[in-house]
């Protein structure tokens, strides 16, 4: 997928216990996540070993690319990764290079009490710190990510059953995970205490189902359980399957207020999903609403109208909330068009450095409707603005159709700082909001557009779902970072470790 000016989502998870099909239930669930991340794939799988039944075989299969061609090989899910349980995993690499092949996951270890295999979503945030204390020890990685710290760490310790183990692990490092674990006893998932990434169980027929977001049980017909709670280990076995209940337990003594992700309801998740017990798009659609309460546009004169487009897909659900109230709140004639054409089949195009090339790539991935836009008084409901380098291609693709006007509308407020839990900005002198100081007035007029209008941090705050007492992290707008950060590690910080 060619993302053009968006923060880069992490990855997506999954899991699949007693499913006489599991791995190809998997490949099913990681199309669906497909959205989270599109450099590489991959998925292991255990059966009973036909020597000895009462242990287990593990089969592994990662690559780098796009799901459906990593796994394009039938025999690849039919033969090599038969078995009734599996793990899966789309990544998007936000520490470690993103070249390396032992980089993808998931991870598999062989270790004294069996086989392990780990697949992670987020980003830790004592990386630095854990792997110069493993290494000091005499560990050996094999990797530069953050993910493989909990594999040893669950490897090496001294407790007595693969959940303790596994807890032991997760009470010793910080910040995100989203993690399915499949072990020689079964599946197992976790969230860390704050939960800033989503995890969901599900079940199908007599199988359960562990995913980044429900699109993925959708997609194999398994319906939604409940979400694996932040701060909560849950074991899915035999036992499980024979009484429908999951074994479950706390990481940390103490749970945190939580901190979800916010961008994951303004853009990362899809609009399908339900994430953190709620509709994505519902919530999507209550944005755009807010968003025209705050900064509608009126026509220019007395009886005309507004035509109000999305930057397909990303800006599709919040655009219908916003011409809603455009239309309702503030009497306007407002209609909702179609005004730009996503290209689909824009892969990994080949771009020369350069501004030029930037409104090039632009328009290998969209095209104006020119009857749509000519003339018109054209409000653009967007997501985001990261650099603002694509925003102002966008813009003068659109200004090509020659309307009156263009307003900018964004869902979010104006990112300054970048995301330590696994999310990947550019660094903060990148960002177009700290370049004009957060001058909404310069930011306009560098981004060429009539007017310009972002959500407000307390218009966010109001709109996503807060009924449960449910908090949320927000530091890519406020700089408030719930989980400290013990390093200021970057993306390839590992690399340059060795
Ligand atoms: S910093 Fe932003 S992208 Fe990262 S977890 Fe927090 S809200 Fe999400």
């Amino acid at each position: 997928m060619n993302h053009i000016d968006k923060p880069l989502c992490n990855c997506g998870v999954v899991g699949i216990y007693n499913h006489p099909q599991a791995s190809l239930m998997t490949y099913y669930a990681l199309h669906a996540l497909q959205h989270r991340g599109q450099e590489s794939a991959g998925i292991v799988a255990s059966r009973q070993k036909s020597s000895d039944p009462s242990k287990k075989k593990f089969a592994i299969h990662k690559a780098h690319g796009l799901v459906l061609d990593i796994f394009a090989d039938e025999n690849i899910l039919m033969h090599d990764l038969r078995g009734t349980a599996s793990i899966g995993h789309n990544r998007y690499s936000t520490t470690g290079s993103n070249i390396k092949r032992a980089n993808i996951q998931p991870f598999y270890s062989s270790y004294h009490a069996g086989n392990l295999a780990l697949a992670h979503n987020g980003n830790l945030t004592n990386t630095l710190t854990m792997r110069r204390n493993l290494s000091n020890e005499g560990v050996l990685f094999q990797t530069s990510t953050d993910s493989e710290i909990i594999l040893h760490l669950i490897a090496r310790s001294r407790e007595d059953t693969t959940l303790l183990r596994i807890q032991d692990a997760l009470r010793q490092v910080r910040g995100a995970y989203s993690l399915t674990i499949l072990t020689d006893e079964g599946l197992v998932a976790a969230r860390d205490p704050h939960g800033f990434r989503p995890l969901c169980i599900g079940k199908l027929g007599d199988s359960y189902v562990v995913a980044s977001e429900t699109c993925a049980l959708d997609i194999i017909s398994a319906t939604y359980v409940r979400d694996v709670h932040p701060n909560e280990i849950i074991l899915i076995d035999d036992e499980t399957i024979r009484t429908g209940v999951i074994k479950s337990m706390q990481i940390d003594d103490v749970t945190p207020r939580p901190a979800h992700c916010i961008f994951e309801y303004i853009y990362f998740a899809r609009p399908d999903s339900m994430i953190f017990g709620h509709a994505v798009d519902k919530v999507r659609r209550k944005l755009g609403k807010r968003l025209a309460e705050e900064g509608g546009v009126l026509p220019m004169e007395p009886g005309g109208k507004v035509v109000v487009i999305n930057v397909p897909d990303s800006s599709n659900t919040a655009t219908l909330g916003f011409s809603r109230v455009n239309q309702t709140a503030h009497g306007t004639d407002t209609r909702y068009e179609i005004g730009l054409i996503r290209s689909h089949y824009v892969g990994r195009t080949f771009i020369a450095p350069g501004q030029a090339n930037r409104e090039f790539k632009v328009k290998t991935k969209f095209n104006v409707v020119r009857g749509v836009l000519e003339g018109q008084q054209v409000v653009v409901v967007d997501d985001s603005i990261v650099r603002g380098t694509t925003s102002k291609a966008l813009v003068n693709l659109i200004r090509e159709a020659k309307p009156r006007e263009v307003h900018l509308r964004i869902t979010a407020p104006p990112i300054t700082h970048p995301c330590k839990y696994g999310m990947d900005f550019p660094s903060r002198e990148e960002l177009i909001a700290n370049q004009h100081n957060l001058d909404v007035e310069e930011i306009r007029a560098a981004l060429g557009v009539d007017s310009l209008q972002y959500l407000s941090i307390e218009g966010l705050l109001e709109t996503v779902p807060n009924e449960n007492g449910e908090g949320y992290c927000t530091a890519c707008f406020t700089g408030n970072y719930p989980v400290e950060i013990d390093s200021e590690a970057n993306k390839l910080a590992l690399e340059e470790m060795g």
